[in-house]
């Protein structure tokens, strides 16, 4: 996946649009991503009586998976939304980068 954990990403559609945050945790199975306070959604939790540990009801908000066709990443160097490509460093390793500054993001 492109974009990872720690990324800054844009928001490219849906209602987010436009937005932008910090990916808090990637899901590379899922081909999504959590990203800090975008996409919330609002759960309303039914209070739970359980013995002492007594869940509080009301509003939760979280943030919900988006999938990674609906962001684009930010380049940490010129700050554009910006394509990922790939360069070959020595040993095999790739690192991605900034198709637009050519800057390394890894
Ligand atoms: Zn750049």
């Amino acid at each position: 996946m492109k974009i990872k954990a720690g990324d800054t990403v844009e928001v490219i559609q849906g209602n987010d649009r436009g937005m932008r945050g910090t990916v808090r945790i990637a899901l590379p199975k899922k081909n999504r991503v959590i990203v800090e306070g975008v996409n919330i959604v609002i759960k309303h939790q039914r209070a739970i009586p359980a013995g002492r540990q007594q869940t509080p009801g009301g509003r939760i908000e979280l943030e919900a998976a988006i999938d990674v066709s609906n962001l684009m990443l930010v380049c940490p160097s010129c700050q554009e939304r910006t394509r990922v490509g790939y360069t070959d460093m020595e040993g095999g390793r790739k690192i991605r980068v900034c198709k637009k500054c050519k800057a390394q993001i890894d």
